[in-house]
């Protein structure tokens, strides 16, 4: 287990908080800077700018009782003393629900996906509600979410909204409130993020390389172990395996910040380096490992032969994988949009074994034996690639995965090429 106990230690360095554009994240930004450093590699920080809020004033009130919520980050002000506005209850956002909206304060199930926001906009909502939990969830052991609004929602406009838990939704809903009050005062304005940068140079590139990609930042309340302290320890044990065994291609490792904020690390990165995306034949993406109870899966952001090839080759070393081919919700996503071919490597945990974007993501249910298993399939994985001598994987994205990266960035016709 020589990789695994490596492993753990580092994951150990990185138990903390460590959201996008904060201090915390910064330090673990330098830790992993030192590691690297450490292993006798070039490692750099590359900075870039993301939004960043300050809420001064979040609450929303009803009938003389003050609900506890979380203010929208990015979702724009209300005036000092609020907006008082009638209220409804509009359910999943459909053309009915809706029928009536203007000028109300609105809550919805759930979360705000998909184009749910615009459509509340579009309503002529003054301003929106969401909710988050279970109803039978105990306060003091759950955390209500930070949340905030994205680029792409903020296209149709800016309302200002809050986050509520369920049993308190459902408690106002049965109050049958008038009116609400809502008042968001917030400071909208920029501030760093950072990605870690390493690179290894090939001994017989022909200007060709693989990127490996992990990101280290977290979600506020959550130690981010499994979600992906994870993933980065294990690119950095790939990098101490490829510095004392120098690959034929050349190497780059990234620990992406700012990927629970929706992949601005990847997307900044993809930005910075856009001319070097024809020469990166592979990205190698780890995003989740290590739980006890789980179980390893790989998907090719790819054409459909790197999907047959790993399936055949966890077959013939015998590591138990299901490989498919389909995007993942992380840092492969910018690089597939750019033409470039990427793999996504898990380790899921089973149902009810690992959290994720919680307090509940801790050290516990990973152990070193599991974080080992999967970086040693990685590894051989990756000495083929590295090694081949006619890169195997074509540099190109089949239609049914360019249809799904476009989906998932949330192109619009008129922007596709
Ligand atoms: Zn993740």
């Amino acid at each position: 287990m020589e990789y695994g106990k490596r492993e753990m230690e580092l994951l150990q360095k990185l138990n903390f908080i460590r959201p996008c554009g904060t201090e915390e994240e910064k330090r673990a930004a330098q830790i992993l800077l030192e590691e690297a450093q450490a292993i006798g590699v070039e490692a750099r920080i590359e900075s870039f700018e993301v939004d960043h809020w300050t809420i001064h004033k979040e609450s929303l009130v009803s009938d003389g009782r003050e609900w506890e919520v979380k203010g929208y980050g990015l979702s724009g002000s209300t005036p000092e003393e609020g907006i008082t506005a009638p209220f409804a209850y509009v359910q999943e956002a459909t053309e009915v629900d809706l029928l009536d909206a203007k000028g109300k304060i609105v809550m919805m199930n759930g979360r705000i996906y998909g184009e749910d926001y615009a459509k509340l906009v579009k309503a002529g909502a003054v301003g929106f509600i969401t909710f988050q939990g279970n109803i039978v969830d105990k306060k003091e052991e759950t955390d209500l979410n930070y949340m905030n609004l994205f680029d792409w929602n903020l296209k149709a406009g800016k309302i200002p909204g809050v986050h509520m838990r369920t049993s308190d939704a459902l408690e106002l809903v049965n109050s049958k409130p008038e009116t609400v009050t809502l008042t968001l005062i917030q400071h909208e304005g920029k501030t760093s993020c950072q990605n870690v940068v390493a690179d290894l140079p090939g001994t017989d590139p022909r200007d060709q390389s693989i990127v490996y990609g992990a990101h280290y930042d977290s979600v506020p309340f959550s130690h981010g172990m499994y979600d992906n302290g994870a993933g980065s320890v294990i690119i950095m044990e790939l990098l101490r395996h490829f510095k004392a065994n120098p690959p034929k291609r050349n190497m780059r490792f990234c620990w992406f910040g700012g990927e629970e904020r929706g992949l601005l690390g990847s997307h900044a990165y993809v930005k910075a380096h856009e001319e070097e995306m024809k020469d990166i034949s592979l990205m190698i993406n780890v995003d989740v490992a290590g739980p006890v109870l789980g179980r390893d899966v790989a998907m090719c952001t790819s054409e459909d032969c790197l999907r047959v090839a790993t399936d055949y080759m966890a077959k013939e070393v015998g590591f138990p994988l299901k490989v498919t081919q389909d995007i993942y919700s992380s840092d492969s996503i910018p690089f597939a949009d750019k033409g470039v071919p990427g793999i996504n490597f898990c380790r899921f945990g089973a149902q009810g074994a690992a959290n994720i974007h919680n307090r509940h993501d801790v050290l516990e249910p990973l152990d070193g034996e599991n974080l080992d298993k999967t970086t040693r399939f990685i590894l051989a994985f990756s000495e083929r690639m590295a090694n081949a001598v006619v890169f195997p994987v074509p540099h190109s994205i089949p239609k049914n995965i360019v249809e799904k990266v476009d989906k998932y960035l949330k192109k619009d016709d008129k922007e596709k090429k």
